[in-house]
């Protein structure tokens, strides 16, 4: 990464903060974790994917390409990116230094191999943190929280790669074509109406329909609900009539200031909550809420 942009990413965390008080502490606690991930991710990966096995006609009819080949090789650095990603944690959560210190220390001993971690289950479930809770006795969703942020520098790295080398391909789903997992955040440019949805797990930005929720793919032109902050009306967040999932989204108006979604993504943490929050049993009479200060009110889209 060059120094340009680290400083870009850094002026817009510091505008995020500006912009959003109110999530200041959790903006603050993952700003070191996400500028040390930029910056692990920029180096070019050593180990190369065999891009010719991916089968855009597979693309097409849906299935990611972590479906059609391994995204993490058997050479990735893994122990030296869960490291440097280790000092970044502890400098984002310093309360979390003894147990963060307890794994990399395992880690630099080769007790704990972060490799093992990505080797699943044949359901997709990863065991290897509740093998290192119960003879390691370290706490399993801070080893689990560190192997993501590892997993995310490694998949950054391999979606740049693919988008390089495939060019464009067809993908009409609402999970993303890299990794498979549901996006964190969209965007909706003001100019064409364009959605974008934004997997936070590799990087990855892909254009989805708007009539549909990427969840269960239902039309929403019936209605969704959807919520805003009280006088931020281009940040709002829907839940979905069928499923009950939320997406938080953005507009982007005109011509802004770069955003970066991930950075967006936590600044609108409260937004998630909210939706958390609505989508439980209890919430259906709910009309407005106060959180933190910020007045949320819920609506009923048009269209
Ligand atoms: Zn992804
Ligand atoms: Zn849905």
């Amino acid at each position: 990464m060059t120094q340009e942009q680290t400083s870009e990413i850094k002026n817009i965390i510091d505008r995020a903060l500006e912009q959003n008080p109110e999530n200041k502490e959790i903006i603050k606690a993952f700003a070191p974790i996400i500028i040390r991930q930029r910056q692990l991710a920029e180096k070019p990966s050593e180990q190369k994917l065999d891009c010719l096995a991916i089968d855009k006609q597979k693309l097409k009819a849906g299935v990611p390409v972590s479906r059609q080949i391994n995204l993490i090789l058997p050479g990735d650095p893994l122990k030296e990116i869960a490291l440097s990603l280790a000092e970044a944690v502890k400098e984002g959560m310093p309360q979390l230094t003894e147990n963060i210190d307890l794994i990399a220390g395992l880690i630099k001993d080769d007790k704990i191999k972060p490799a093992d971690y990505f080797k699943s289950t044949p359901d997709g479930e990863s065991m290897a943190t509740d093998v290192w809770a119960k003879d390691l006795k370290v706490s399993p969703s801070n080893a689990s929280f560190l192997m993501s942020l590892v997993s995310r520098v490694i998949l950054e790295q391999r979606a740049n790669e693919i988008t390089a080398a495939i060019g464009a391909f067809d993908w009409e789903k609402g999970y993303c074509p890299i990794c498979g997992e549901f996006p964190s955040i969209a965007l909706i440019e003001e100019e064409g109406g364009k959605r974008f949805l934004h997997c936070s797990s590799c990087g990855q930005d892909w254009r989805f329909t708007r009539v549909k929720c990427p969840y269960c793919e239902k039309d929403s032109k019936e209605g969704m609900d959807y919520f805003y902050v009280e006088g931020r009306t281009q940040e709002s967040a829907f839940i979905c009539d069928d499923c009950k999932k939320y997406l938080v989204t953005l507009y982007r108006v005109g011509h802004v200031l770069p955003r970066d979604m991930d950075v967006s993504a936590i600044t609108l943490v409260h937004l998630a909550m909210i939706c958390l929050l609505y989508t439980s049993d209890a919430a259906d009479e709910l009309l407005c809420v106060d959180l933190g200060g910020l007045r949320l009110i819920k609506k009923k889209q048009h269209q």
